[in-house]
This record gives C-alpha cells, sequence and structure tokens, in this order.
C-alpha cells in the first residue's frame, strides 16, 4: 500500500491542460466511467474528475465495460454510504472480467481512508475531496505497477482547478465552486470532516471561470459551497452579495442560483440582490432543519424558531417573489413528538416551494455521534417522515393552484420526467412541463401554467421556441433521432443534484 505524502504536485509540465506530463496509457485508450452519489458538489467533483482522467488519454466508456472506474461518494448518510461498498462488489461479482482499477473518491474515501481496503479489498485506490488534482498521478501509478494507493491530504490548488480542466456535462447549467469547506461543526454533520475547514476562491478567478462558461454558450450558473454566505474573497475582502454582482455582470449570464446558504449568516445586501431584477433568480435553498428551537439547539445550528422565521419574514419583505425550498431533518437525537410538531408547523408557517427531508442517520466523528444518542426508534422516524412529506405535498398543492394562469421565463432543460414533453425551470426554480421539440433545449421561452402536481406544473408555449446547440454537446440533441448521442462523461448513481439538497448550511 502507498500512502502519498499531502505536498502539492510538482511544478506542471503537462500539456495545455496543465496536468503532470504523461505518456499515453497504452495504443488504445482506457475507458472510463465515473459513477457519482450525493450533491452538485460531487456531481461537479466528477467533471473534474472526467478532465483529469482525459489528460492521460482515458475515454469516456460508452456501451463497452469501463477499465477504469471511479465511485464517488456521498457519506451525509449512512445509506449511501453503504451503497457503495455494495458497488464494489457488484463490479468485481458479476462474472465477467472485473475494472481494471477501481477507486472510491468522495466523502467516504476522506473519511474512511486506507480503511476501504479492509471493507473492499478489491479497491485500488482512495482518493479524498481535497486531491482530485492527484488522479492523473495516481492512475499512472497503479498502472506502472504500484498497488492500492491512498491520497486524502490537502492539496491547495485542488480549490483553483482552471476551467479547461473541468469536463462539463453537456447541458443548460454549469457549476462553479467558490469555496469548500464549512467551520460550523453542526452536531450532526459530516461536512467539517469530509469537506474541511472553509477554504475560498478570489473574484477575479470565479470570475474568469464565468467568463470561459459563458464564451461556451452556458447561461445559467450555480454557484457551489457548503456555507456560500460566509464568502469572503481572500484577496480583497468581497463577500458573496458583491461576489454575485461580479459574477451578474460577465457578459452572456442570464441566469444566476448559488446553493447553500446559512440563516445565521444572512445578509439584508444579499436579499436585496433578490429583488433587484437582476441574473440572481429569486428561489433559495434555505436549510432550517428542524422547527423546534430546542432541536436547533441540539444541532448547534445558531438560531432558533422565531430567528429563522424572523429571516424569511424580512427577505420575503424585501423580495416578495422569493421562493424558498429548505432541508429538514426527522428524529434528531432526543426529538419528542412534540418537537416534531413544530418542524410541521414551520412547513404551515412558512410554505416552502419543497423540502428535502430525511430520516437523521448518526454519523462518524460528528458531535452527535459522541455525545447525543440516537434514540428515536426507526419506525418512528419513518412515521414522521411520512407525515411530514405528506402535509409537504398538500402544501405545494395549494401554492401550485395559485399560480395557473401566470405566464413565466423558463430556461428548457430537455425531456420531461415522465417524457412526451420538454421540462423547463421557471426563475423561481419550479420545473414546468409542456410540449415543444427537443431542439428547443437550452433555449429560453414563455410559457402559461395551466396545471399542476404537487412537483412539477402544466405549462403551454406561448409563441415559437428557438432550438439551440447544447454547451458541451456535438449537436443539438435529438436533431437526427438516428445519430449517436454523447453519453454524459460523469453518471449520477443515485440522487445527486437534480433530487437532492447539497448538505451545507
Ligand atoms: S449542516 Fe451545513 S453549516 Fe452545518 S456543519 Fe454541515 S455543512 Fe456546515
Amino acid at each position: 500500500m502507498t500512502v502519498c505524502a499531502s505536498d502539492p504536485l510538482p511544478p506542471q509540465t503537462g500539456p495545455a491542460n496543465g496536468y503532470p506530463a504523461v505518456t499515453p496509457v497504452s495504443g488504445r485508450p482506457l475507458r472510463f466511467r465515473i459513477e457519482t452519489w450525493g450533491c452538485q458538489m460531487n456531481v461537479h467533483d466528477s467533471e473534474k474528475m472526467a478532465a483529469a482522467l482525459g489528460s492521460l488519454g482515458c475515454r469516456p466508456a460508452k456501451a463497452e465495460p469501463a477499465e477504469v472506474v471511479v465511485l464517488n461518494t456521498c457519506s451525509v448518510r449512512e445509506k449511501a454510504q453503504e451503497k457503495v461498498f455494495a458497488r464494489v462488489e457488484q463490479l468485481v461479482g458479476r462474472g465477467g472480467e472485473r475494472p481494471r482499477l477501481i477507486g472510491v473518491a468522495g466523502c467516504v474515501a476522506q473519511q474512511e481512508g486506507e480503511a476501504i481496503f479492509g471493507r473492499a479489498p478489491a479497491v485500488d485506490f482512495v482518493l479524498g475531496t481535497q486531491s482530485l488534482v492527484c488522479l492523473p498521478d495516481i492512475v499512472r501509478r497503479l498502472l506502472d505497477g504500484e498497488t492500492r494507493v491512498v491520497e486524502i491530504g490537502r492539496h491547495p490548488d485542488n480549490l483553483d482547478i482552471p476551467p479547461e480542466q473541468i469536463d462539463r456535462i453537456p447541458g443548460v447549467k454549469a457549476y462553479i465552486t467558490i469555496m469548500e469547506g464549512c467551520d460550523n461543526f453542526c452536531s450532526f454533520c459530516v461536512v467539517p470532516f469530509t469537506r474541511g475547514r472553509e477554504r475560498c476562491r478570489s473574484v477575479s478567478s470565479i470570475v474568469r471561470e464565468a467568463e470561459s462558461l459563458t464564451a461556451s454558450g452556458f447561461q445559467e450558473i450555480q454557484l457551489l459551497g457548503q456555507n456560500v454566505n460566509s464568502y469572503r474573497d481572500p484577496e480583497d475582502g468581497r463577500d458573496f452579495a458583491e461576489l454575485t454582482d461580479a459574477v451578474g455582470a460577465v457578459p452572456g449570464i442570464r441566469r444566476i442560483r448559488f446553493t447553500s446558504p446559512h440563516p445565521k449568516d444572512f445578509s439584508d445586501a444579499l436579499m436585496d440582490r433578490f429583488a433587484g431584477g437582476g441574473p440572481l433568480m429569486p428561489h433559495m435553498h434555505l436549510p432550517a432543519q428542524s422547527g423546534s428551537t430546542a432541536v436547533l439547539e441540539r444541532m448547534r445550528r445558531g438560531y432558533s424558531r422565531e430567528e429563522f422565521l424572523e429571516l424569511v419574514g424580512r427577505a420575503r419583505r424585501r423580495a416578495p417573489e422569493l421562493a424558498l425550498s429548505t432541508d429538514l431533518i426527522v428524529g434528531f437525537c432526543g426529538e419528542t413528538r412534540r418537537e416534531f410538531e413544530e418542524t410541521l408547523t414551520l412547513l404551515d408557517e412558512v410554505r416552502f416551494s419543497s423540502v428535502y427531508s430525511f430520516k437523521y442517520s448518526e454519523r462518524p466523528h460528528t458531535l452527535a455521534s459522541k455525545r447525543l444518542p440516537d434514540d428515536v426508534p426507526d419506525p418512528e422516524k419513518t412515521d414522521r417522515l411520512v407525515e411530514l412529506q405528506a402535509r409537504q405535498r398538500a402544501i405545494q398543492l395549494d401554492l401550485h393552484r395559485d399560480l395557473v394562469g401566470r405566464e413565466v421565463e423558463v430556461l428548457i432543460e430537455g425531456p420531461s420526467r415522465k417524457g412526451g414533453q420538454l421540462a423547463g425551470r421557471g426563475p423561481d426554480n419550479r420545473i414546468v412541463n409542456f410540449d415543444g421539440p427537443a431542439e428547443a433545449t437550452g433555449s429560453f421561452g414563455e410559457v402559461r401554467i395551466t396545471g399542476f402536481g404537487p412537483n412539477s406544473l402544466l405549462g403551454e408555449p406561448l409563441g415559437s421556441l428557438a432550438p439551440r446547440r447544447l454547451p458541451g454537446s456535438p449537436a443539438a440533441p435529438a436533431a437526427d433521432p438516428g445519430a449517436e448521442i454523447p453519453l454524459p462523461v460523469v453518471q449520477q448513481a443515485m440522487g445527486g443534484g437534480h433530487s437532492e439538497a447539497m448538505r451545507s448550511g
């Protein structure tokens, strides 16, 4: 086994992409696949790893089996972590040849380190969240005969990977990491242990990345960080609201979103940006986690129920169109029925546009795992989750009913989930499904809301929808039904950015 030192990589001498020089892996390029669990940050890290493997001459696997498989993991919940080990077993135990290299990256890698080899001996390398820049070197060394490489050290250049070293998923929006890590240490959360302490990129570097994205055709940018409203430019101290101004001034950017802010760090200046009619979209994911002050204290969240509600009221007074989504945990240590009911009434008072809800699961290293018994029985947690989701479903139906007849601008994201229609996203982040040609994916259109369900709206287009080439793809999808459509280099294995909020804020 080799454990890498956590020193930065040697000076970059490679080709234009800046990775260390490597010779092609073989006469025929190795095929790779990255399977991604978890949040948008992981999806974006996978885009960086795809480019890193590309720098070695590896190519994404399409129909053929992959020779290099990287599992980019999530450890926010126990279930997500266990699925990774099950997936390794599947990869080696399905009768055919196992991939030549299997790597575990992401939060489970960072958290477990070399212990992963004990649980899953077939794994060849373990790559932590702050070591993505080491990937080409690790693969090269394994192919040269080393065995079992672990790299979970902190590499400062990992945060500021140049845009040309990121292999973006073709689509309508692009992610930019503005900061990593978190200093809050909420008692239930593993993020400070897997992503480390807060580190921010400079505004100038983020703006350069945004400019390169608009040059490639992206019109929507999503700014990523575990706690974005504690962002500070390390060079000149500009804050998050000022960062959104700087990114919004990049020509070609029509929409900015971000995830996630922390309720205790919220500035009025940022709220005013939502109401300004600029590219900052009027939707915010504001994780509440619980509606009970006593539970929030045990979670070490730094605000009470009353303070959270005061923040919501202030935000809505300043930006009346603002849609708010949230994260909620049920069955946290010692949560009584009465405390849970306070979370239910929080739903009634705030009327969130959507909620990501989870049963509490104890995570290693966290304060809760050391000091607070996980004492709500699992069946009770399940019952509370079902009750909470039913309550929220009714609220969403109510909110959606009120939207019928409205006209909204949508950015068309592709086929609807059930197929047969297009799906677009309004400024408030709600999904609207409507009839239209596949070639319009990536363009903006006006639709009138005509119907609704609990999770999406139905609409009809007002006027024609223009065709558009998707950034990152060689041709508009489905323009030629017989043509080969490139598979995404990064495949989402579970949940991911489209269905699970990032555990943050
Ligand atoms: S829940 Fe959010 S704010 Fe709290 S420790 Fe985790 S990432 Fe940080």
